[in-house]
């Protein structure tokens, strides 16, 4: 009953009313972080459901990330006794997916295609390089990888790029192959979801037509972020060119913060903002400027910071709420003595402030920075969990288990047998491999087809993976998708090769993880008994039960495709042909794959790069690593642009935190392989000293921080192979405390010095004092580099 639904408008500031209630049409709202955007978005979508402007089938919105799709549609529930199911809420990436496979014969593929992640994607290249006979030092297959997500974010395919030079032609040579490649094998990377879907509405003006008419509400989050294509695509869905002029129907709402743009090297476009309004002829612009998510302390930083780029679109947050606590920050003398201090912080917090450890997060600028995070957790019995990095699906036992299970559904994928053609092992060579490549090249045909054309004992082992693998897809036909995975695990040695593996234990209970995941993906995407007739009772019952439209809202997009779970209902729009519970859990396991996924409800600490945190919020926050170098990253620092970025990037951590931020650097960092000495970040600087709280470690040291972890010297010898790889004996030697005199050796920050290697460099930062004085330098040629004085051999040129 309506009166059992919380009151929706209630709460919301005047300007956020006015933004959930706007008439039909087009609509900006550019706002800083924490004013409620997500929010307004969110309660937009109720506020047309409960008023009858809008069926669910007509909404479209578009998140970041399939966390806040997952988080939207949770929200949406918990509003209003609606199916929102029949929503198209999710990722470009998500949404992309589902219109393709409705779609897939105008669209060029076979209903059950496969998507290759990044990882899959550079396999694929490189099997491409070493047939065609590629330099690959020339083209390094990680390059070409870029070099074909570029263009195609730039939608274009290869005839479309104009090539200045023979290695330019060579290039796009390779990214004709690796498509021919892809569509011989049906699969398709994340780029492809994307163009493809594109060039579907771009070409087919009948389906065009008809989601334009049935998405009379596109909604779009994190607008700052979306790409060229992207952008594009959007346009197809709202309209069409009309003699030269774009005229969009429907209502396309974006919502964004131009100050939270951070991936631009992905190809994101801020300039999308101001297109959007000129092409879209947008008539509303709202502003939302009070912030509801952090005390003044956190705003107030994070205003101070950003406040020192320029070209900003300009706004304004002020929040109601006092100052709280202030910043926390921390100068530690290793990254062992950080990531101890942060784990007696959260302890703290956990125990003295009653702090939930899911509502605190370790936020960091480059994935190599959680491994010592992980450890000071693992050893302090924190549970915790980490977001990105080596995300579940793409660890290599599982990768194994959806190659063999990829085979299952597609025996022609040939990524997916080469991945498993020899593992477990079964005696086939790298040599056999070949012989069979070249078989399959020439008979135009898939590897499983070629295996009978090579001869010998080699053959013999390759005809009986095949045959071992087809008996099992008729084995397993008709099993529900538990019993399907288990039976994969068993027959094809998987499990029994782990066991007499090292490491073997963990990666077994990660291949019974993935059975849990099966599961739970059967009864989430509703694939049980009659998951796929339900929801579309459900649905007509919500249109009958609308009321008829008003204050000149119309919701004409009748509701002709059926409201079905984001994958599993994936239906084929002209034979109504679903997906294999098999096919949509592997496009599920994809799509995951490429995004921070979200993972069980556990209390624990989350671990995130700072790019996966947009969006997110909790009560307490850690920023570790704030270092020259590291945040503003090395990468970057140097120009402006980047400059702006990395401090974008910082603005997006500081506002993720609602009651509490720590911030942290640390002297000496044990980075990929290599101590570095780093200096405190910039940002600092940029940073209101009234709303910092600075807190140096106790003279007795670090010690009192990191008992026996030798916190203080950064020579000592760690293992950082796993968990727990940190033991005491291992760091008997005394802290080495690094001092902080006067420099002596008459360099200083800007000067130009010459090295008898690396040529002419200037000065960036130095460090330490004595035998121990080291300095970063900037080379043109070479980069930048830490120098120890003692041993370089450098002049100064001016
Ligand atoms: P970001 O830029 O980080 O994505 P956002 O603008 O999307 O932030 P939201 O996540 O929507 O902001 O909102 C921030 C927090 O403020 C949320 O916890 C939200 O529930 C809360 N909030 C938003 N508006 C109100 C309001 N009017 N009253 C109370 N709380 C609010
Ligand atoms: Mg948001």
């Amino acid at each position: 009953a309506p009166s059992a639904t919380p009151p929706l408008l209630a709460n919301l500031n005047p300007e956020q009313l006015a933004a959930v209630t706007l008439p039909a049409g087009h609509a900006l709202i550019l706002a800083g972080a924490g004013s409620g955007k997500t929010r307004v978005l969110t309660t937009r979508i109720a506020w047309l459901l409960q008023n009858g402007y809008a069926t669910p089938g007509g909404i479209l919105a578009v998140t970041f990330t399939n966390k806040a799709a997952k988080e939207m549609v949770a929200r949406l529930s918990a509003m209003l006794p609606v199916n929102v199911r029949g929503m198209w809420i999710g990722t470009f990436h998500g949404l992309c997916n589902r219109l393709l496979r409705a779609h897939h014969k105008p669209a060029g593929l076979p209903q059950s295609f496969q998507i290759l992640d990044t990882q899959d994607q550079l396999s694929a290249v490189k099997r491409l390089c070493k047939q065609h006979n590629v330099d690959e030092e020339r083209f390094p297959p990680k390059q070409l990888v870029y070099f074909i997500a570029g263009c195609k974010e730039e939608g274009m395919r290869p005839g479309d790029v104009h090539a200045h030079d023979s290695d330019g032609r060579k290039k796009v040579e390779i990214y004709q192959l690796y498509e021919e490649q892809c569509q011989r094998e049906g699969v398709v990377d994340f780029g492809e979801l994307m163009l493809r879907s594109y060039e579907l509405l771009r070409d087919n003006d009948a389906i065009r037509e008809h989601y334009q008419r049935r998405f009379a509400h596109i909604l779009v989050d994190e607008f700052q972020d979306t790409n060229k294509l992207q952008y594009a695509w959007l346009k197809q869905l709202a309209g069409n060119d009309v003699g030269g002029r774009y005229e969009a129907r429907g209502s396309v709402i974006a919502v964004g913060d131009d100050d939270q743009s951070i991936y631009a090297f992905r190809g994101a476009r801020v300039g999308n903002m101001a297109d959007f309004v000129r092409e879209f002829d947008v008539q509303q612009q709202i502003k939302l400027e009070q912030n509801y998510r952090s005390y003044s302390n956190i705003l107030d930083s994070a205003n101070a910071l950003i406040s020192h780029n320029s070209r900003r679109l300009g706004k304004n947050l002020r929040t109601t709420q006092g100052p709280g606590e202030p910043v926390r920050v921390y100068e530690a003398t290793t990254d062992l003595a950080e990531a101890q201090w942060m784990v007696d912080e959260i302890k703290q917090l956990v125990r003295s402030d009653g702090f939930e450890r899911k509502e605190i997060a370790v936020l960091y600028r480059s994935n190599a920075q959680s491994r010592v995070i992980e450890s000071a957790l693992f050893n302090a019995s924190v549970p915790y969990r980490v977001y990105g990095g080596l995300r579940f699906f793409e660890r290599a036992e599982i990768k194994h288990a959806l190659a063999y299970l990829r085979l299952l559904e597609n025996p022609h994928d040939d990524t997916s047998f080469l991945r498993v053609v020899n593992f477990p092992p079964r005696g086939i060579g790298a040599r056999s491999i070949e012989v069979l490549q070249d078989a399959a090249r020439a008979a135009g045909c898939s590897l499983h087809d070629g295996v009978s054309a090579v001869p010998g004992k080699a053959g013999a082992n390759l005809s009986a993976f095949v045959a071992m693998v087809d008996v099992l897809r008729e084995q397993t036909e008709g099993m529900n998708l538990r019993k399907i995975i288990e039976t994969m695990l068993q027959s094809t040695g998987l499990v029994e090769h782990f066991r007499t593996e090292k490491e073997g234990a963990d990666r077994i209970e990660n291949l019974e993880e993935l059975v849990n995941a099966a599961e739970s993906f059967v009864t989430q995407e509703g694939f049980g008994r009659d998951a796929v007739a339900l929801p579309v009772d459900e649905l007509r019952n919500d249109r009958l039960t609308q009321s008829p439209a008003s204050q000149g809202l119309d919701p004409n997009a009748p509701v002709t495709d059926e409201a079905l779970p984001a994958v599993a209902g994936i239906v084929d729009a002209d034979t109504g042909e679903t997906l294999s519970p098999l096919a949509a859990f592997l496009t599920h396991a994809a799509l995951e794959a490429g995004d921070n996924q979200a993972q069980a409800g556990q209390d624990a600490v989350q671990l995130m790069t700072v790019h996966a945190s947009k969006g997110l919020e909790f009560d307490g926050v850690f920023i570790g690593g704030m270092e020259e170098g590291l945040f503003p990253h090395e990468n970057s620092a140097n120009e402006r642009e980047g400059l702006e970025e990395e401090r974008r990037l910082m603005y997006v951590a500081i506002t993720r935190a609602r009651k509490r931020l720590y911030l942290s650097h640390s002297q000496t960092r044990l980075l990929h392989g290599q101590t570095r000495y780093n200096i405190k970040s910039r940002f600092f600087d940029e940073l209101p000293e009234s709303a910092l709280k600075w807190i140096t470690p106790k003279q007795q040291g670090f010690g009192s921080y990191a008992p026996n972890t030798g916190g203080g010297n950064p020579f000592a010898q760690r293992d950082r192979s796993g968990y727990g790889a940190v033991r005491s004996e291992h760091f008997a030697s005394p802290p080495v405390p690094v001092q902080k005199a006067a420099p002596s050796h008459g360099l200083r920050v800007g000067l130009a010095v010459f090295h008898t290697k690396f040529g002419e460099g200037k000065v960036l930062a130095l460090e330490g004092t004595g035998d121990d004085a080291r300095a970063q330098i900037s080379f043109p040629r070479h980069g930048t580099k830490w120098l120890a004085l003692s041993v370089a051999k450098l002049t100064i040129v001016d």
